[in-house]
């Protein structure tokens, strides 16, 4: 087997995850389930308006219950969700609730995956998520307790597929290494998925603290990219038979996120809203009492009178450009 560079910058060995798959093409909607985790990483990427705060979001929206979480799912046009946070097994009960109203809202086929310390993984908990219909596992284990939750998993043997989450810490290739060498001897263990490692506004203290330095692109930690290549080239010179992918900061912006808001875009806009290639919402803000513009083709919006930037070219109407993202609350980016 050969690993494989996608054109979005990920490097697979063996199968891509199907979370993965996924998400690389804006189908996934993001569930922040909570913001507690009982881990203290120093390279978590948790903003500090939300880290260590019980909040529960959908795709950056803000949602008070489960019913508006599908909501937001529904206008999103998503195929499956990843349920993150903090830890989402810090509130089972909830995540139970979130994957058993995805399932009943959008059918067995609409995929979901989790992501989990492993801290709080218990008989218990693998019991309710079997039956709440998860489809993927995804566990950042502590290295030392790895052994001991991938035991829990063989013996509990889910219906779900199992990875392992592996930051690409650049002093750490050899201690990831055994994380991956010991997912490879794992009866349960599909994928490892490595990810580089982003400096966030949360994170940067604690990156510089331990010597980390940036590296180009602003964004990432220098030598994160390099450990994670190394890993993925560790299991196809050694033939390994679980999937090793590589996860590139810079594919979350340029293609996860910005799918998604196109595709949120593309099922949300009003019928003389036009989506850009980039996934913004570009509409013509007219004059109240501009005559030329039928009223059948004006549309009332938030600033005012709106037609189509083609109706108000064609009829030559006096007009603005509004662009917005296709967000819950349709962010206001430019009136020019
Ligand atoms: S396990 Fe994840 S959410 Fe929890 S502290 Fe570590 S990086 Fe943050």
């Amino acid at each position: 087997m050969r690993a494989l560079r996608l054109y979005t910058g990920n490097v697979v060995y063996g199968r891509l995850p199907q979370g993965c798959r996924l998400c690389l093409r804006g189908l996934k909607s993001v569930i922040f389930v909570t913001g507690l985790c009982p881990r203290r990483c120093f390279y978590c990427p948790i903003s500090l308006e939300r880290r260590g705060h019980d909040s529960f979001y959908a795709n950056e929206r803000p949602v008070g219950s489960v019913g508006e979480l599908v909501a937001e799912v529904a206008a999103a046009g998503s195929r499956g969700a990843g349920l993150t946070g903090g830890d989402p097994l810090a509130r089972l009960e909830r995540t139970l609730e979130v994957i058993r109203a995805l399932k009943e809202s959008f059918g067995s086929g609409f995929h979901i995956h989790l992501y989990t310390s492993g801290e709080l993984l218990s008989e218990q908990a693998l019991d309710g998520l079997s039956r709440a219909g998860l489809d993927e596992l995804r566990l950042h284990p502590e290295p030392a307790d790895a052994a001991r939750l991938l035991r829990l998993l063989e013996r509990h043997r889910p219906p779900f597929s199992v990875g392992l989450e592996i930051p690409a810490l650049p002093e750490a290739f050899e201690e990831a290494l055994k994380l991956l060498e010991l997912a490879n001897t794992s009866e349960v263990v599909e994928f490892v998925n490595v990810n580089e490692l982003e400096v966030t506004e949360s994170n940067s203290a604690a990156m510089r603290r331990r010597g980390y330095e940036l590296s180009e692109d602003g964004k990432t930690v220098r030598g994160s990219r390099e450990v994670a290549l190394r890993l993925v080239s560790a299991a196809e010179s050694s033939g390994y038979g679980v999937s090793v992918h590589f996860c590139p900061a810079s594919s979350k912006d340029a293609y996860q996120l910005r799918l998604r808001l196109y595709r949120r875009g593309v099922a949300s806009a009003r019928p003389h809203e036009m989506v850009s290639d980039e996934g913004t919402i570009l509409k013509a803000l007219v004059p109240e009492d501009c005559a030329s513009v039928p009223s059948g083709l004006a549309f009332r919006g938030r600033l005012g009178l709106e037609t189509s930037l083609l109706v108000a070219e064609l009829l030559g109407a006096r007009h603005s450009l509004v662009e917005e993202l296709p967000d819950y609350r349709r962010t206001l980016l430019n009136v020019v």
